[in-house]
């Protein structure tokens, strides 16, 4: 990875290789820490904006809170601690990691002394799954491994420890050859993928699951709006993996995937093999929009300059 000069730790920034923690860090045992993935751009205006920042912030407290971590800034702090982080960094486009995890202290799963800890990292990110996947779409696996219910981990909260389960999953589906996994509930319904919802298009609609079993993203809410602006049908809806096989077009959204295109799911070509229409134009609108290119989404936008 790219890195940056200053991270910011506990409201100071450092540098980059001094922002560390020791071995006996309980988050890194136990895998209960919380964090964000959120994007700047640069905008059409010549400056820069981190796109929907205190949505991001928000599920950030809501994460703790639902994991009862108390983190001991406040949501403006860590708004204010990003833009910070930006400039500071000069990066003028790039993805931002807020992260709070549970320090070293106490062993054992009930640390209620432990301090929680907050980091802010940025550094410059591409496209996650490749420049190529937002424009010719990815090959995907349907996994065997089975996504989160929500009495096992609570998949509203951006658990660190939730990621496990989409390791396992991302790894199998490339060692099988694949870019990504699809993964299914624990009843069999398609949820999401380890990192990114998912969407499909069948005759001119729409569909996305509901929010039961899956992360509420940023994206696709912000596209499930967009769509809908420009006169689209969308529900949200379960739908069982031989719907998607038939489905005219499907494509994966979030913040570090954007809007990639789906063209194959388990052997099963995906409407025309390539992004589809509804697809490429919902990914275009989507760019536009981040850019700062369409003022009545002005208010997901916070512009900074350097
Ligand atoms: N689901 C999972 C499991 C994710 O990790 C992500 C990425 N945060 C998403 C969905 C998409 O969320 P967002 O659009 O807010 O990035």
């Amino acid at each position: 990875m790219q890195t940056t000069e200053f991270i910011w730790f506990d409201g100071k920034l450092v540098p980059w290789d001094q922002a560390q923690v020791h071995v006996m860090t309980h988050s890194l045992h136990y895998g209960c820490a919380v964090f964000e993935g959120i994007r700047a751009y640069k905008t059409a205006d010549g400056g820069s904006a981190v796109f929907r920042l205190k949505e991001h912030v928000a599920r950030l407290f809501n994460s703790a809170k639902i994991m009862e971590m108390e983190i001991p800034f406040s949501e403006e702090d860590v708004c204010n601690g990003i833009l910070e982080t930006l400039k500071v960094n000069k990066l003028d486009e790039g993805y931002i990691r807020p992260l709070s995890f549970i320090g070293a202290g106490a062993m054992g799963v009930h640390p209620s002394t432990n301090p929680i800890q907050t980091i802010i990292a940025v550094w410059p990110w591409g496209a996650y799954l490749g420049a190529e996947a937002l424009e010719q779409g990815i090959r995907v696996k349907t996994s065997t491994f089975t996504r989160l219910h929500v009495n096992v981990m609570m998949t509203k909260a951006k658990t660190s420890g939730n990621y496990a389960n989409s390791i396992l999953a991302k790894r199998e589906a490339v060692a099988d050859g694949y870019d990504e996994a699809l993964m299914l509930d624990t009843e069999g319904y398609v949820s999401e993928a380890t990192g990114e919802n998912i969407f499909l298009v069948r005759n001119g609609v729409i569909k996305t699951p509901p929010l039961t079993s899956v992360l509420d993203g940023l994206t696709r809410n912000s596209l499930i709006t967009l769509a809908r602006g420009l006169g689209y049908e969308v529900v949200e809806q379960r739908f069982t993996r031989d719907e998607l096989y038939s489905a005219d077009e499907a494509f994966f959204c979030g913040t570090a995937a954007e809007v990639t295109p789906i063209r194959e799911v388990d052997r099963r070509v995906i409407g025309a093999g390539h992004a589809g229409e509804v697809t490429k134009h919902l990914q275009k609108e989507y760019f536009k929009l981040v850019r700062g290119e369409n003022p009545e989404y002005a208010h997901w936008l916070d512009a900074y300059s350097l």
